[in-house]
């Protein structure tokens, strides 16, 4: 029996009409003789309200907790009503989901009476998004009489590390517990329906696998139970030559290695988890991105015997926005071994992760970019911990850009990509704050401001002709 794993994004969950769309397909596909596994997200949005409900706990918002509970049982409930249509089955649903909201919402006013969130009372809150709609996916596939089975991260199996926000999965134990948990149902006709991004540390504590996490639950059941594909269903085609939300024209692109896709998931294609493609990279497990809306469409298909080969250098063009820009100057890194060491350091200790860096040969400055929420702490430590010391004499920082990045596995070696990705930007009256391309030279990425975001991608979908990609 072939065996898949099939995920559910936010955006394909974003309504009980959905659900009980996709759980249609769940159906339809088990009946073709598979043992499917089924990873769910958060409905859409979500868990972006989870944590602006945790942040208005912390600074003690009774009142905001109050209409945000109500705001998730009308989702909830309303969902359910759409979704599940035998009486008893759709009780049993609202009775768990009524009880998991009523915990959500005591874990909220705990975190308003001491106004404090910690990390870990973060991933607690974030992870109630998942633990309310496997339910309710689960009731609808239960609802089209096949049996399935609901599981938290943490009761599949998915044991991960204390770094709480981002936790990394301990691969053994989960590879273990997986096996033991999940396998025994498909042999028994049982879909199992996996809440995402969720997970536990070896002591019981719930973790979280960091933004778009569920993406990387279904890799990790994927390459433990070793299916046949893993499938991540969306709400467009595949993976595409830019995001179709700003360029319409974009492209399809049918097929893509593991070593492409995952770049083009760390620069933010898809909003795919950048670790997502580890686990089934190892294991050599493809993985289809796939359309809930259309399903006849085979999607992107990726894996390492990509077929197709385009001509083209640069395959895609991505945006990746909410980040900010720091640039540091000081005469007294001029020279001194270790500066940079020191600034990097510094800012990995207090779990602040650099996503691009650019240094010029004449050491006074380096630019880096992090992620916009953590630009206030990064600049206190750096200012506390350095400024007057004779290091560095000023910081300073941007947090209205964004950064652009071209991508594709011929641009490696291939003369006049970087002249046509800058020339197209100056056409089009684009102004670069930074740039860098590593050695891997498998992406150019530069930071603009964050206005002129839509105009740089644009002119590269232009440059290139990625409407024309594969003609
Ligand atoms: P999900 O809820 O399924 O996890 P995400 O929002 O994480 O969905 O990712 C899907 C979205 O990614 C699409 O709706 C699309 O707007 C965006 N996206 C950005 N870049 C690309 C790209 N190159 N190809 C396809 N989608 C992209
Ligand atoms: N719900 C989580 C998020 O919004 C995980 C996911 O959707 O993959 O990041
Ligand atoms: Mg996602």
């Amino acid at each position: 029996m072939k065996k898949i794993v099939m995920k559910f994004g936010g955006t394909s969950v974003a309504t009980g009409e959905n659900m009980r769309h996709v759980a249609r397909l769940v159906v339809d596909t088990t009946s073709q003789e598979c043992g499917v596994v089924v990873v769910v997200s958060a409905l859409d949005g979500v868990t972006d309200e989870l944590l602006e409900a945790a942040e208005q706990a912390q600074k003690e918002k009774q009142e905001y907790i109050k209409a945000f509970k109500q705001r998730m049982l009308d989702t909830h409930f309303t969902a359910i009503s759409k979704a599940i249509r035998n009486a008893q089955l759709r009780k049993e649903v609202e009775h768990i989901i009524q009880k998991t909201i009523d915990e959500l919402e005591k874990v909220l006013t705990g975190i308003c009476y001491v106004g404090e969130l910690t990390a870990k009372s973060k991933d607690y809150v974030l992870s109630f998004g998942e633990r309310l709609s496997a339910p309710v996916l689960c009731g609808a596939i239960s609802d089209l009489k096949l049996k399935s089975q609901c599981f938290t991260g943490k009761e599949a199996g998915i044991v991960t590390d204390v770094n709480f926000g981002e936790a990394n999965p301990l691969l053994n134990v989960t590879t273990h517990q997986l096996k033991e948990r999940i396998k025994p149902l498909l042999e028994k006709n049982v879909i199992p329906v996996v809440s995402g991004y969720i997970a536990a540390t070896q002591d019981g504590v719930v973790t979280t696998l960091g933004r778009g996490g569920s993406d990387y639950t279904a890799t990790l059941i994927g390459a433990a139970l070793g299916v046949d594909e893993v499938w991540i269903w969306t709400d467009v085609d595949g993976i595409m030559t830019a995001d179709p939300k700003i360029i319409p024209t974009a492209k399809l692109l049918p097929e893509l290695s593991y070593q492409e896709a995952a770049e083009m998931a760390i620069f933010g294609a898809k909003a795919m988890h950048p670790r997502a493609l580890e686990p089934i990279m190892k294991a050599n497990i493809p993985a289809r991105i796939r359309n809930v809306f259309n399903p006849k469409n085979p999607g992107t298909l990726i894996s390492s015997d990509q077929t197709t080969t385009s001509k083209d250098a640069v395959k895609s063009v991505a945006i990746i926005k909410d980040v900010a820009m720091i640039n540091i100057n000081g005469a007294g890194m001029v020279g001194a071994p270790g500066s940079y060491a020191r600034i990097f350091d510094l800012l990995g200790r207090n779990h602040i992760n650099v996503m691009m860096i650019s240094a010029a040969v004449s050491e006074a400055n380096i630019s880096i970019v992090i992620r916009r929420n953590l630009l206030g702490r990064a600049l206190s430590v750096l200012e506390i911990a350095l400024l007057g010391k004779g290091l560095i004499s000023d910081v300073a920082a941007e947090d209205d850009v964004c950064v652009v990045a071209a991508m594709g596995a011929n641009m490696k070696g291939t003369l006049g990509v970087a002249s046509r990705v800058f020339t197209s930007q100056a056409r089009n009256c684009v102004n670069i704050r930074m740039i860098a391309q590593g050695s891997s030279e498998l992406n150019i990425s530069f930071v603009v401001k964050e206005k002129d975001g839509k105009a740089a991608v644009k002119a590269i979908h232009e440059e290139f002709e990625l409407d024309k990609i594969y003609l």
